[in-house]
């Protein structure tokens, strides 16, 4: 089979979907073909690719390949030159339809790797959970970056500069590496999410929980989520949680905001009052900006300065990471290729496997979920 490595088109994209590393392990059995440049950015050199086997190619040759390997869904222009019947695997983004129904009019065969369940099985190809590990990691040095004190607690001959008071909002992935990353540099933490299981986790990182006391049964079955993940929480709900945050955020220096609803605007957390009474010179990095943000004065790809508190809205912090972004997403991607690619080496389809039925969109040309 040919498999192709097309560079990433998007802006501020500097990750690629197969290393040197991965490569390798291909390139006995299939002809890969990887795109000029295309993991440049990610501190991997065409020679790197050439050295484990691969052939150094134009964009066309790479999106022509049998099977693609992308980081996000291709655009327009590499749309168009891929073929019909194209295999494609990436993050194509499972509750984009529009562009589900783009990939699926052009006859190709896509999986979206964010869709895989999260069983133990599927742990090795969890391209949310390796990527949102190092944008957690990220949103920490980019906040120590632009805020304009220590992190850690310093006694020195000219005083004691007191440790930087940190918040996170919403403890997923990302949220824990925040607090794993922030206490390493002697930051106090605390923490708040909806999902009862979290408390003990925050806790176990040496982090204080922000308890909102769920007041229903209701309330109670709602947090606990599906699949791992949070479900829009009752209003009443919300209300305390942002009684109580507002309060903790007039103490923080440092606000990460991290909470995701699958599928759904991100849950408004932080609002523009609470902003107003923060510390001038405290630092937001609204993490789910992409997805609207959790604080509405955000701005998408900005770092701007209101209410005297730094907000910064960079929405692709794993790419600031790039090397081992690539890396780790291109193992994910490697190991998701054992359940499509059989023994004699060819791209097959088992539906009854839930991990490749969960993640195929498209197929036969139709979308197979939204
Ligand atoms: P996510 O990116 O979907 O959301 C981030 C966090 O925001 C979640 O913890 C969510 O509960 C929280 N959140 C949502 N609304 C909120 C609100 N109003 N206030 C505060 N917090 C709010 O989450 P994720 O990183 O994908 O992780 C979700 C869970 O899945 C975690 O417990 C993670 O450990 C687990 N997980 C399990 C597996 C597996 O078993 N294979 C793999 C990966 C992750």
């Amino acid at each position: 089979m040919r498999i192709g490595i097309p560079a990433e088109t998007r802006p501020g994209e500097t990750r690629v979907a197969a290393t040197p590393e991965t490569v390798k392990k291909l390139a006995g059995r299939h002809q890969v073909l990887v795109q000029s440049g295309a993991g440049v950015r990610a501190a991997c050199p065409d020679q790197a690719y050439e050295a484990a086997g691969a052939t150094i190619v134009d964009a066309a040759t790479a999106l022509g390949a049998d099977m693609v390997l992308k980081v996000r869904s291709p655009d327009a222009a590499e749309r168009a030159q891929m073929r019909a019947g194209t295999v494609l695997v990436g993050m194509l983004n499972p509750f984009d339809s529009d562009n589900l129904a783009l990939l699926a009019g052009a006859g190709i065969t896509a999986f979206a790797l964010e869709a895989a369940p999260r069983i133990t099985r599927a742990q090795s190809m969890d391209v949310l959970s390796s990527q949102a590990n190092i944008a957690g990691y990220k949103a920490v040095m980019l906040a120590a970056n632009t805020y304009g004190r220590f992190m850690p607690m310093l006694m020195t001959a000219a005083g004691t500069v007191k440790a930087a008071r940190v918040l996170i909002m919403g403890v997923g992935v990302a949220g824990l590496q925040a607090i794993a990353t922030a206490k390493r540099m002697g930051a106090v933490i605390e923490a708040s999410d909806v999902r009862p299981p979290v408390k003990e986790q925050v806790e176990s990182l040496g982090a204080k929980f922000i308890d909102v006391p769920y007041e229903t049964d209701e309330e109670r079955e709602i947090a606990m989520g599906t699949g791992g993940y949070a479900r829009p929480m009752p209003a009443s709900w919300m209300q305390r949680q942002a009684a109580l945050v507002h309060e903790r955020a007039r103490l923080a220096d440092i606000i990460i905001t991290t909470a995701l609803i699958p599928g759904r605007k991100a849950p408004v957390l932080i609002s523009e009052e609470t902003v107003q009474a923060m510390k001038p010179g405290s630092v937001i990095v609204d993490m789910a900006i992409e997805q609207g943000g959790n604080c509405p004065l955000t701005e998408l790809n900005r770092t701007v300065v209101k209410h005297g508190v730094h907000l910064i809205g960079e929405p692709n912090l794993a790419s600031l990471v790039a090397a081992d972004a690539s890396a780790l997403y291109a193992r994910n991607v490697l190991d998701f290729l054992k359940l499509v690619i059989d023994k004699e080496d060819r791209f097959v389809i088992d539906r009854e496997d839930e991990i490749v039925r969960a993640t195929l969109v498209c197929a036969d040309g139709a979308v197979l979920r939204t």
